[in-house]
């Protein structure tokens, strides 16, 4: 029997209309040739859990989460990685076979996979992370399962930072300190990877980067960035005048979706092909 039902897979915001992730979705479904489409779907949060309780009415493969869903969606889950429950956030969920819904975060592994396909690896790396929001967050945890010797974190608001200083020592065994931002700050000598986790220079606002003292990157170094649209910004250029090694968000945010592509289907996506769609429509924006 020929079968006109496709699988379901998505992502629940609030706001979501300007997220582009169903684009790259759709055309790695279409490069494998599997009949799967990826909804991109206003939730409230006050229907997040009729929403989340729909996924198996619906029989869908799962969902996406973007804010603000990504914490509150945990209750409502049977269980989740590690990385998810040490970062306290879901980005991506997986309904099982027995209808059970496993949540998993991909962020911060869509960064260290980034890194890797560079050939860079975390292993005994020390990272200096800008920011202590959301993404930085998922990053630094997931730099510190990945091997990272130590992480110090520079935020304007000192006390985010505190916290995911005590996440970091509680979880991982990864040396934590942080700094808080003033000024045009002073990048740690001994960085091997500095990462601009916050979203200074997001578009529309590309014309700015993180003020830091950009004499204090070195040839070798390697300055990864977190902010996608657009892919080389400020930060980057600056870091690669200084002879540091680029390396952007695009490749973070691609990864992820590649990611979160396996988890729903079980097959290995063209990177290259969700890379390609997600730089045209940064393009157009
Ligand atoms: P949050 O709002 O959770 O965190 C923002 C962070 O940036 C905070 O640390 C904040 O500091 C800092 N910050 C913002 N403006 C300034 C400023 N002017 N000076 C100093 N610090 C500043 O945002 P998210 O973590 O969710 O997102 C951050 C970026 O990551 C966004 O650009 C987002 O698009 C990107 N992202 C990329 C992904 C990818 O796959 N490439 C995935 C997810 C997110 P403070 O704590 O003091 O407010």
């Amino acid at each position: 029997m020929k079968n006109y039902r496709a699988e379901l897979t998505g992502v629940f915001g609030d706001p979501v209309d300007g997220n582009p992730t169903g684009v790259t979705m759709e055309a790695a479904f279409a490069d494998k040739g599997l009949n799967y489409r990826y909804l991109t779907l206003k939730v409230l949060p006050e229907d997040l859990e009729a929403a989340v309780k729909a996924l198996s009415v619906l029989h869908m493969r799962g969902i996406n989460l973007t804010m603000p869903h990504k914490i509150k969606v945990i209750p409502l889950l049977q269980e989740l990685s590690r990385a998810a429950e040490i970062i306290g956030a879901v980005n991506t969920v997986v309904l099982r076979e027995d209808g059970s819904l496993f949540g998993e975060n991909t962020d911060g592994k869509g960064f260290v996979q980034a890194l890797a396909n560079r050939g860079i690896s975390l292993e005994h790396k020390r990272v200096t992370l800008l920011g202590a929001g959301g993404a930085a967050k998922a990053v630094a945890v997931e730099c510190a399962l990945a091997g990272a010797v130590s992480i110090t974190i520079i935020n304007r608001t000192l006390e985010r930072a505190r916290e995911l200083v005590d996440t970091l020592k509680k979880h991982t065994r990864a040396e934590a300190s942080c700094e808080k931002w003033e000024g045009c700050h002073r990048i740690p000598e001994h960085t091997d990877i500095l990462i601009n986790g916050t979203s200074i220079g997001l578009h529309p606002d590309g014309n700015q980067k993180p003020d830091i003292d950009y004499a204090g990157i070195t040839p070798g170094m390697i300055a990864a960035d977190v902010v996608f649209n657009p892919a080389d910004t400020l930060f980057l250029k600056e870091a690669e005048k200084q002879g540091a090694e680029a390396v952007n968000g695009l490749g973070m945010l691609a990864c992820q979706a590649a990611l979160n592509f396996k988890l729903w289907t079980g097959v290995e996506p063209s990177l290259k092909v969700m890379e390609d769609t997600l730089r045209k429509e940064f393009i157009t924006v």
